[in-house]
């Protein structure tokens, strides 16, 4: 029988459905009822397993899944030794010290000695021995934000996206200690020639889809005298498409742009005259 690759993802909560558009967006066709346990790809050798996140290093560990997508954080936390593969970039989230508003806080040395509830003793740990601080953990799994005030602990430590729980729970976000987004990780012997080649395969399309959403394709008409400082602004791109419309003096550009510096490059081509600005968002894009 053909190897077929095993992925772990989560069954449902915050990387869920992120993980799975990722895929498809692979051009891999599955079904995607996440209520199953287990189901296989129809066009490309991957089987799912839909499992709670906690237990995604362990079963790449145990071999029961090849690969998995978790957030860095719970990876970390667990220290099982695998291969961070890619960091998918979703589920952006950090790792931060919250206390009461009554706290004096003065950076981590205020920890000394108290007790901090968090779900992550490990990651957090690391980084207060390396400041050669002594506390005592409150491990817990749920519901972090409480605890101060119901006596639990002095502090907390816990993942924040928006800070909006830790306002709720009359608690300050005094320092963040820690970033985390989702990675793909996977064992670093996958066993077999032919699951690397699929691994191969799989992590190519990936690439594609993960370099396509940092990037948007726009075009615009522009003076045809301001094209060298746009050429200028659009630097990382080589080649932008130049075509002369037919109004003299004018031109119509189309290129490549990252995500990142859009809204920067966008006010800046406004300024030079650029018109009809259009912006659209890319598929695929390969090397
Ligand atoms: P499961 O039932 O699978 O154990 P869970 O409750 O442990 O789910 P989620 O809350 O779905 O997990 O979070 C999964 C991951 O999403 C976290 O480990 C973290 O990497 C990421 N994440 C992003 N933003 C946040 C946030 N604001 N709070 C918690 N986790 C977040
Ligand atoms: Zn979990």
């Amino acid at each position: 029988m053909a190897e077929t690759l095993r992925i772990a993802i989560q069954k449902s909560g915050r990387l869920s459905e992120k993980s799975l558009e990722m895929i498809k967006n692979c051009g891999i066709k599955f079904g995607s009822d996440a209520r199953v346990l287990k189901e296989a790809a129809t066009n490309f050798p991957l089987e799912f397993l839909y499992v709670r996140d906690d237990d995604i290093p362990a079963y790449i560990r145990d071999g029961i899944a090849d690969v998995g997508i978790v957030g860095r954080n719970e990876y970390d936390e667990q220290a099982i030794d695998l291969t961070v593969l890619r960091d998918l970039g979703f589920a952006k989230c950090r790792l931060s010290i919250a206390v009461p508003h009554a706290f004096p806080y003065k950076g981590l040395s205020s920890l000394q000695g108290k007790r901090i509830a968090t779900s992550y003793p490990n990651i957090l740990g690391n980084i207060l021995k390396e400041q050669g601080i002594q506390a005592s953990f409150v491990q817990v799994s749920g519901s972090v934000e409480i605890t101060p005030a119901v006596g639990v602990a002095d502090a907390i430590c816990d993942l924040v996206s928006t800070g909006a729980t830790l306002a709720m729970n009359g608690l300050s976000e005094v320092e963040s200690i820690y970033k985390s987004s989702a990675v793909m990780i996977g064992r670093k012997d996958m066993g077999s020639d032919e699951k690397s080649q699929i691994l191969d395969r799989l992590m190519l399309r990936l690439d594609a889809v993960m370099r396509a959403s940092n990037y948007k394709y726009i075009m615009f008409n522009l003076p045809e005298e301001h094209l060298d400082q746009v050429a200028h602004i659009i630097g990382g791109m080589k080649s932008p498409t130049v075509t002369p419309l037919l109004e003299k003096g004018w031109v119509s550009v189309q290129t490549v742009v990252a995500e990142d510096t859009f809204w920067d490059d966008f006010e800046q081509l406004k300024e030079l005259g650029a018109q009809g600005i259009l912006v659209t968002p890319i598929e695929k894009m390969t090397e």
